[in-house]
């Protein structure tokens, strides 16, 4: 009798054992199955992001013309060396594997060229305040975007 329950039991632990290392291997699986990159989505990624980090590291100029009210240079430098900045910061956000992390980087995306935006049109209008305002808010959206960047 004895012996006869411990088999039993030793067959109930077992299948307990085999249903949850099931049930993990599925997680496990579910957990890495779409999250890679090519090497060419890598490749990608990487040039745009070395660009938008030099990009980056100008906006300090932006600043500075802004703040000496210098709006023909501050216009000329939106449209030249930061006029690439959609095509980068879009290019990045499509090529993110994740669906979710595509449309929010997408629409930072489309935050950072709107700010833009709008300091070239303070520059027309020779308006400091809305200049300087939408200047702080392209650093922040763009902090948010860096985050979605892949490192490698
Ligand atoms: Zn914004």
């Amino acid at each position: 009798m004895v012996t006869k329950l411990r088999s039993v039991l030793a067959f109930v632990l077992a299948v307990v054992i085999a249903f949850s290392a099931h049930v993990s291997d599925a997680v496990a699986a579910k957990k890495r199955a779409p999250q890679t990159y090519s090497a060419d989505q890598i490749q990608l990624i990487q040039n745009a992001a070395t660009e938008l980090q030099a990009m980056r590291d100008r906006m300090p100029e932006l600043a500075k013309l802004i703040e000496d009210e210098n709006w023909v240079f501050t216009r000329n430098f939106i449209h030249g060396p930061l006029g690439e900045i959609r095509s980068k910061t879009s290019t990045i956000a499509r090529t993110l594997l994740d669906k979710k992390d595509q449309k929010e980087a997408l629409n930072l995306s489309k935050e950072i060229a709107g700010h833009l935006v709008s300091i070239d049109q303070a520059a027309g209008d020779k308006n400091y305040k809305f200049a300087l305002r939408n200047y702080s808010e392209t650093l922040k959206d763009w902090n948010t975007f860096e985050d979605f960047i892949p490192k490698p």
